[in-house]
């Protein structure tokens, strides 16, 4: 079992003509309430690829509509709270560019307690993987205890801020980073080659493995003394939301199911890359049969 302590997000989208200015006030043209946040767009990515995820995670109570992606594509919804407080969102404004700007409220996201979260991963299933991103609380009582129960832990620091610089990332087993996030952690600038990049993490975390996605570049991987590069498939990008977060999900659901890094890195960057050719977070996070036809072609 993977459990995937996430963000559930509810992500309204304005279409407007312009991002708005201060001062302004700009009538939308268009309106969508949709399911977003890292957490759940990789508990989607993972179940949709086949993987065996349990989320756990903390909602409005009027918003549990938003899980319906997640339960039809298989994700255990058991611990998803329904809570009175706001859920985390975000205010997305998109222009006629395709450029936006974004408010998000943490809400709920924030509203995890210590010890319970504590308590909860004691009662993990023995040999699973915690999975966190940075937009949930608590996570450094939930790296040190997933830790001591022996759980492997996967975690993405996105998006990146200082607090999860601080963490005690050397708990980590594996670690996902795009360019900003590596060079934030790293000390480097996000110009710095990908290699020296890598040098630099491996450095700071010789044990953690190693997983650095480089948009239309595709992907280094390091853990040790293995190294292996993949390229990006080409395709013509649309929107690229959400295309590390399946690139995570597929990665982990291909490793459960017992495959060697190169298959995890080969399905997780086709997955990938059919998410950047279609618009929007939940569905242009593809489903396993549509990654095996990339994968034939
Ligand atoms: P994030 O979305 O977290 O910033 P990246 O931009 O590194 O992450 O993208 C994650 C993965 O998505 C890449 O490693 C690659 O496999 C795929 N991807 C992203 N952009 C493109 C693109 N323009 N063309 C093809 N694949 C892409």
């Amino acid at each position: 079992m993977l459990y995937n302590l996430g963000s559930i997000n509810i992500d309204h989208v304005y279409r407007v003509p312009h991002l708005v200015r201060p001062g302004e006030t700009l009538a939308s043209r268009d309106y969508q309430r949709v399911l977003g946040g890292k957490g759940a767009n990789q508990s989607l990515a993972l179940a949709r690829a086949g993987g065996r995820v349990a989320h756990w995670g903390r909602l409005g109570r009027g918003d549990g509509w938003a899980l319906a992606p997640l339960e039809e594509a298989g994700v255990a919804l058991d611990d998803v709270e329904l809570v009175d407080a706001p859920s985390g969102h975000a205010l997305i404004q998109v222009d006629d560019n395709g450029e936006n700007a974004i408010i998000l409220y943490p809400g709920a996201n924030h509203g995890f307690e210590e010890d319970a979260l504590v308590a909860r991963i004691a009662t993990a299933e023995p040999g699973a993987t915690l999975l966190l991103q940075n937009e949930c609380n608590g996570l450094a009582a939930a790296m040190a205890a997933a830790k001591q129960h022996g759980l492997t832990l996967a975690f993405n620091p996105a998006p990146m801020d200082e607090a999860a610089n601080r963490l005690p990332l050397e708990a980590c087993d594996l670690l996902f980073v795009n360019r900003g996030e590596a060079a934030a952690l790293a000390g480097l600038a996000e110009t710095t080659p990908a290699s020296a990049l890598l040098d630099a993490l491996a450095e700071r975390l010789p044990e953690v493995e190693l997983v650095l996605t480089l948009g239309a570049e595709g992907v280094h991987y390091r853990h040790q003394e293995t190294r292996l590069r993949l390229a990006a498939h080409r395709v013509a990008a649309m929107d690229t939301t959400a295309a590390g977060d399946t690139f995570i999900g597929v990665f982990l659901a291909t490793r459960q199911a017992g495959a060697d890094i190169e298959t995890c890195l080969r399905r997780a960057s086709a997955a990938a890359a059919l998410c950047v050719q279609t618009p929007g977070a939940a569905p242009s996070i593809p489903w396993a049969e549509a990654v095996d036809a990339a994968l034939a072609e």
